[in-house]
């Protein structure tokens, strides 16, 4: 199973973003795909650029918009695994109304994000996961919102599958995205993946020494399907807990709850339409 193309990253020298698109495609290989049943759906940013490197269907979407695009997918063509991917500005800030609903809804899809606390695409910005005080181009005196806590906001919308991970941690990285592939429903990971060109204060080195991961000690007696627990684990460590933080493995997903002729998706539907008329159809769309 061959998930990597010749498409050389253009990523920066140590980006965190190298090691999670390694845990993609191990991942899918290991849960036994071929790369004609995976549609990995990207929004935009250097994290955006990942659906070009996977052998798979891919699609570079717009900013904020690599949900809907990814649900759309996976609707037409239930038989598809799809993962979503984008950056904490690309799905916490422009794209934060389309995550919180997707999460609600519960289309079963994995929804990666690569979480580098800053934009960096454009060149060092601050963006939501920043920590306050954070000193960028664009907040040269230093932050003074309050960091958005992505994983707090899932368990309130109803998430059914929380995880985070480090792009360092490749074995547990894998092992998450594994999970969130079999897992019936929506799954966020969460991914820490250091921009080494623009934020210096959260680098490798600090999350080393800040992280609190549940598949060590930390995570003795845990159990990931106690709401309440999960939410308290992440206020406790400020959202810096990594593992699989909260599964609810008994709400059914979105697509397995439709009743009607939606039942199946538009791939697998008998639908009759004529050269001519599809001709129109398309029209409406240049
Ligand atoms: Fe990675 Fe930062 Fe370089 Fe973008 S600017 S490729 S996030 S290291």
């Amino acid at each position: 199973k061959e998930f990597r193309n010749n498409v050389k990253p253009n990523w920066c020298p140590g980006c965190g973003d190298f090691s999670i698109q390694a845990a993609i495609q191990r991942a899918a290989a290991n849960v036994g795909l071929e790369p004609e049943q995976l549609a990995v759906i990207s929004g935009i940013g250097c994290s955006g650029r990942i659906s070009g490197y996977i052998n798979a269907y891919g699609l570079h979407g717009i900013h904020g918009r690599a949900l809907p695009i990814a649900q759309g997918v996976k609707l037409a063509n239930r038989e598809l695994t799809v993962i979503a991917s984008g950056g904490d500005g690309d799905g916490f800030a422009i794209g934060m109304g389309h995550t919180v609903h997707a999460i609600r809804r519960n289309v079963n899809l994995t929804y990666i994000v690569m979480d580098n606390q800053i934009y960096g695409l454009t060149k060092g910005q601050t963006s939501p996961r920043s920590a306050e005080g954070f000193k960028t181009k664009s907040t040269p005196e230093g932050s003074i919102e309050s960091v958005l806590s992505p994983l707090e906001i899932a368990l309130s919308a109803g998430a059914t599958f929380v995880a985070q991970s480090f792009s360092s941690d490749l074995k547990q990285l894998t092992a998450l995205i594994e999970a969130g592939i079999k897992h019936e429903g929506f799954s966020l990971i969460n991914v820490f993946s250091p921009c080494v060109t623009f934020n210096k204060v959260n680098t490798y080195d600090w999350f080393k020494e800040n992280i609190v991961n549940l598949d060590g000690e930390a995570g003795e007696g845990y159990d990931p399907s106690n709401r309440l627990a999960a939410m308290t684990k992440i206020m406790e460590t400020n959202g810096l807990v990594t593992g699989l933080i909260y599964q609810d493995t008994k709400r059914r997903s979105y697509e397995n709850l439709i009743t009607g002729f939606k039942q199946e998706g538009l791939a697998n539907q008998d639908i009759k339409i004529s050269r001519e008329d599809f001709a129109k159809l398309a029209a409406d769309f240049v």
